[in-house]
């Protein structure tokens, strides 16, 4: 199932996407009879509502496809504003720093540091007010002349909980989505820490949609890849993670409560911005392009 977090005729919605329409969740759209609550019109919402919310959503899809929705709940994907699947997260975006080997190794080439792979995962977070959206702008607002990408698959947690097992852990994955780890690499070095320089307002893009974990097989080999204006930057899979999405979610949630709709940006693969001799950052007018297998595309200008 891909989960929309939308806005059509001026409001925000939560619908299905399906080939080029998206379906509105909303109960007063479709004639459908479905639990009442706000789940249908925020994602967070829709995620805390755990079982009955996906199985409303199971009801949307089945009576689309016998031709029992209303066309008011009905949109062409192309006309409606995609906006962030999560729009106001439950808290900071956790975010898995160096998980990719050849990602480490530019890293300690160009800072020439030899700190190698980390014993222990490494964990910081973004500011919710990173938050962007599809094809909305990237701006680092004059403060930094390093603007850099970094593809990354996130995960969407879907039931909480502490000290979650490795073969547990999948159990608590709702959806995957794309998140592109927006970073000032000067403010990084300046601040010496990595929360400053990856939290500005809008360096968290994230989309187009979420694809719920029944989709996905395991262990995930999913491309990546990044483009800047068409050129290909960035390719990776996902199964050259150091730390896997159980080892990351055993290790994060160790003492540390996990709740619903956290989401967790996986780390990215090598090809950054900043490993470039030159380097190469972003400049206003370029595109970025971030693509994962299974899930899509998720594209912004920068300005
Ligand atoms: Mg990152």
């Amino acid at each position: 199932m891909k989960l929309a977090t939308y806005r059509a005729h001026g409001e925000e919605r939560i619908g299905l996407v399906m080939q080029d329409l998206v379906v509105a969740l909303a109960p007063e759209l479709n004639g459908l009879t479905l639990p009442p609550g706000n789940w249908s019109r925020d994602m967070l919402a829709f995620i805390q509502a755990q079982e009955s919310g996906l199985e409303a959503a199971g009801r949307v899809q089945q009576a689309f496809e016998r031709g029992l929705v209303k066309d008011a709940a009905v949109s062409e994907l192309a006309s409606v504003e995609l906006l962030a699947p999560l729009l106001r997260p439950v808290r900071n975006i956790f975010c898995v720093g160096r998980n990719y080997r050849e990602h480490v190794e530019e890293g300690d080439r160009v800072w020439k540091g030899a700190a190698g792979v980390s014993e222990a995962c490494i964990f910081f977070t973004k500011a919710t007010t990173a938050v962007n959206h599809p094809g909305k702008p990237i701006t680092g607002y004059g403060l930094t002349r390093e603007l850099d990408y970094e593809c990354e698959l996130g995960v969407v947690i879907g039931r909480g909980g502490r000290d979650i097992a490795r073969e547990d852990a999948l159990k608590h994955v709702f959806a995957y989505t794309i998140v592109n780890d927006v970073t000032a690499r000067d403010l990084q070095q300046s601040h010496r820490q990595w929360f400053k320089g990856k939290s500005l307002d809008g360096f968290c893009p994230m989309g187009p949609w979420l694809v719920t974990a029944d989709e996905f097989s395991h262990p995930l080999a999913l491309e990546m890849r990044l483009t800047v204006n068409g050129e290909l930057r960035q390719r990776m899979n996902t199964r050259d993670m150091i730390w896997d999405i159980p080892a990351i979610i055993e290790s994060l949630s160790r003492g540390l409560t996990l709740l619903p709709g956290d989401i967790i940006a996986t780390g990215t693969g090598a090809g950054c911005g900043f490993a470039f001799d030159p380097p190469r950052f972003l400049r206003p007018g370029d595109v970025v392009r971030a693509e994962i297998e299974h899930i899509g595309i998720l594209e912004n200008p920068v300005v």
